[in-house]
């Protein structure tokens, strides 16, 4: 089967499989050679890579990240697809479909399988409706991935990489920094997909850190970054007394100590969580877990 990431290709290859692309597991198939190009570029791909692709839809980047990597394992969630990516990788031997929810796979266990455990490369094009859970789930898979390189809506992008005190900067800001190293590749315009989005999307690359850039205990820190988020327009302090949990038990957080840890941070009793870098909120947890 030749190439099909063009819209001439992708339209005949949609009719002659009477594919409607299904919205609800967020179905925008490319057709611009120059992204899948600069995707694979950014990840840096090479024939000693086992890539993992969150799905394939009808195999369009499939076919040329086949080209590249040694090895390409999809998961696809929409077994409809079957008969379509059997014909656009007829000639693909080094691509495996895992017909699965990307949620409910056992990531080590396929870099186990197919890399003899060594870490794998993410490559996709996310389907929006569930882009954070997906990265969440990247992420926490540390030493599983070396980069992980994802479309995304433009406004996901614009978090990833926000500064502290921006509208945009938040908790998927912090899980990412405290992960890996974030940048952004290229934006990519609505006329890029088939059907077209409604919005405007972006290309992140984020390379894993081979240690995490602090030594907080994570469950304390993404507790306090939680607490912090969830009462956005609340004073920290008041964030962390009305709702800190950690290890899904809610801890007994009083005012007093609460305040005492963020000065001995240099922080101001009533400081926005929003402000805070990752080494601030790093260090605000550690306080807290040794006081509270
Ligand atoms: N990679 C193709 C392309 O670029 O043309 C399709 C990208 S489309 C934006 C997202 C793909 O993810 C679709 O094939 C969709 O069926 C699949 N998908 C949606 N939810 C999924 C899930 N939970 N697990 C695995 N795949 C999923």
């Amino acid at each position: 089967m030749p190439d099909i990431l063009n819209p001439g290709e992708t339209l005949r290859i949609l009719d002659k499989y009477g594919i409607h692309a299904r919205k609800k597991y967020g179905q925008n198939f490319l057709i611009d050679r120059g992204v899948v190009s600069d995707i694979i570029e950014a990840s840096g791909i090479t024939k000693e890579d086992c890539v993992l692709e969150i799905g394939p839809g009808i195999g369009s980047m499939t076919w040329h990240l086949a080209r590249s990597a040694g090895k390409v394992v999809s998961v696809e969630i929409d077994r409809s697809l079957g008969p379509v990516l059997a014909d656009t990788l007829s000639d693909c031997e080094n691509v495996t479909i895992l017909w699965n929810d990307i949620l409910k796979t056992d990531l080590r266990k396929v870099a186990e399988e197919y890399n003899g455990g060594r870490p794998l490369k993410a490559v996709a094009n996310l389907p929006y409706y569930i882009t954070t859970p997906i990265l969440m789930q990247l992420l926490a898979e540390q030493g599983c991935f070396d980069s992980i390189t994802v479309m995304v809506q433009k406004e996901v992008a614009d978090r990833i990489t926000a500064k502290p005190g921006s509208r945009d900067y938040g908790a998927i800001t912090l899980a990412v920094d405290y992960y890996s190293k974030p940048e952004i590749v290229r934006p990519v315009p609505p006329g890029c997909f088939i059907p077209r989005p409604g919005v405007d999307s972006s290309v992140v690359l984020l390379r894993a850190l081979e240690e995490p850039p602090t030594d907080a205990d994570p469950a304390w820190l993404f507790a306090v970054v939680r607490a912090s988020f969830n009462q956005r327009r609340k004073t920290l302090a008041n964030g962390i007394v009305n709702g800190l949990t950690v290890g899904g038990k809610r801890v007994n957080a009083d005012r007093g100590t609460v305040v005492k840890c963020l000065e001995e941070c240099g922080l101001s009793p009533s400081v926005r969580g929003e402000t805070l870098s990752l080494s601030e909120f790093a260090e605000l947890s550690k306080c807290l877990a040794k006081n509270l």
